[in-house]
């Protein structure tokens, strides 16, 4: 069965994108850490992130740089942490996440929560500062 990204990728269930190209998708997290919290992801659906072959690996890196960059233009933060967990999701994903400071980055802080509008808001200032 196709993974709940692959869904994403093929606009079977909806996202608040904030970058695409031909090989990689990057929307906010529905429960995230922090205001801007995006994913990720190949489109090629791929389990384990080091199951990737070593070129969609890479680049998928220099993509989440790009995606990072703008994060850190758009939301006030010391620095646009990365992280892979994917216990959830078993689609290949890599989490950008503002940060102030270390607990920042702990999964298992309660989630924050967003109205539609402003998740919308946030993706599409992220997406202006590609
Ligand atoms: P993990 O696989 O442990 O890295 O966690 C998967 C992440 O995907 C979690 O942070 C979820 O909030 C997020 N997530 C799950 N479904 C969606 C969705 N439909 N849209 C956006 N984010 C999602």
């Amino acid at each position: 069965m196709a993974s709940i990204f692959t869904k994403i990728v093929n606009g079977e269930i909806p996202c608040h994108k904030v970058a695409e190209d031909e090989h990689f998708l990057a929307f906010l997290d529905i429960n995230p850490l922090a205001k801007g919290h995006t994913l990720v992801i190949p489109k090629k659906e791929v389990d384990y992130i080091f199951d990737l072959d070593d070129e969609t690996l890479s680049s998928m890196t220099l993509f989440a740089k790009k995606v990072a960059k703008a994060i850190g233009k758009s939301v006030k933060c010391n620095r646009v942490g990365i992280a892979v967990i994917g216990l959830e999701v078993p689609h290949a994903h890599i989490h950008l996440v503002p940060i102030n400071g270390i607990h920042d980055l702990n999964f298992a802080n309660p989630k924050l929560s967003f109205t539609k509008d402003e998740f919308m808001d946030t993706a599409k200032s992220i997406a202006s500062n590609l």
